[in-house]
């Protein structure tokens, strides 16, 4: 199977290389200049994907998407497979899907979980939407790439599931800091309050996986500095997508919507941005009620 991989960046980069390593022929493109292992790079798109067997991209958003897919899909073969493992709006996922169906292009939406680390490692979960003909088609290069691909239902759904897990990754992260700076207030240790809530009803993924406080639970980005890890930026960028899908669809997501207003503010008028998206703690440790801002 011959691939093209259009985004070698953070993630697209090692994507690339652990297929190139599992012996697929992979030539990728970058608007800017990268250095790979096993990946050639070509000077153009169409030299990238003219001819493939599978288009892998990872960019930016949908507008990129859109625009990549618009160079991509002429030059493709039909019942070539158009993976997208960006994270991007539903709209531009059905819009790009909608595209591909015209030239006969079987699209796949995939967005991922589990960052630079589980790209490095090829460990990611890919949450998929499009035709079972085309999953099965892609399953081999998920299986190098991740450790789970779920086919979530027709195109756009891959999307869907992403900025519904990534709203409540977003409101339970808030809740655990906010949790956390308030049992500190109270003279609660944070050990103990790890040992409770870690295996009572308020656990969560981000207590008990990716703890926010450091030196208790598992090791987390909060042990090194609050460096990404999964950075508030795009946490931000996630919950954007999720209030923009929820005023498409007319959900009430009031929860969902504040998560958004706090990344926000933390992100463009406080130091959040380029740290962890847990870095949520040390903010609310440094607040009191009176502040509304
Ligand atoms: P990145 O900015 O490091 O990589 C994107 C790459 O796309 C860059 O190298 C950029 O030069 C390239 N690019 C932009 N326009 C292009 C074009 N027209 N043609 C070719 N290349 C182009 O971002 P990333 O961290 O690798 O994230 C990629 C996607 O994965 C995003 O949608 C992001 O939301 C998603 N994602 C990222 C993480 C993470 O932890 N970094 C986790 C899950 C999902």
């Amino acid at each position: 199977m011959k691939i093209g991989f259009i985004g070698l960046g953070n993630m697209g980069r090692p994507m690339a290389e652990n297929l190139a390593k599992a012996g697929y022929d992979v030539t990728g493109f970058d608007t800017q200049p990268v250095e790979t292992q096993g990946v050639s790079v070509a000077t153009t798109v169409t030299e990238a994907v003219r001819g493939q067997d599978v288009v892998i991209t990872m960019l930016p958003n949908g507008a990129i998407l859109q625009s990549v897919a618009a160079e991509v899909l002429p030059e493709l073969e039909a019942g070539s497979v158009f993976l997208d493992c960006s994270t991007v709006d539903v709209a531009s996922a059905r819009l790009v899907a909608e595209s591909a169906e015209e030239h006969s292009v079987l699209p796949l939406d995939a967005p991922v979980s589990g960052g630079v680390g589980g790209a490095s490692a090829g460990t990611l979960t890919f949450m998929v939407g499009g035709s079972e003909t085309a999953f099965q088609k892609a399953q081999p290069l998920f299986d190098v790439m991740g450790q789970k691909a779920v086919l979530c239902g027709s195109s756009g759904s891959g999307q869907a599931a992403k900025i519904c897990n990534n709203m409540i990754l977003g409101a339970t992260m808030i809740a655990t800091c906010e949790a956390f700076a308030l049992a500190d207030k109270l003279g609660l240790d944070r050990q103990s309050m790890f040992d409770v809530v870690s295996t009572s009803s308020g656990y969560s993924w981000s207590m008990n996986a990716y703890c926010p406080a450091s030196g208790i639970g598992p090791q987390s980005p909060a042990d090194n500095d609050y460096k990404p890890g999964f950075s508030a930026d795009l946490m931000l960028k996630d919950l954007t997508l999720s209030q923009e899908a929820a005023e498409l669809v007319d959900a009430d997501t009031p929860m969902g919507a504040r998560a958004k207003e706090l990344y926000e503010q933390f992100v463009n008028k406080e130091d959040g941005r380029g740290q962890d998206f847990s870095a949520m703690l040390p903010r609310f440790e440094k607040r009191g009620r009176s502040r509304t801002d």
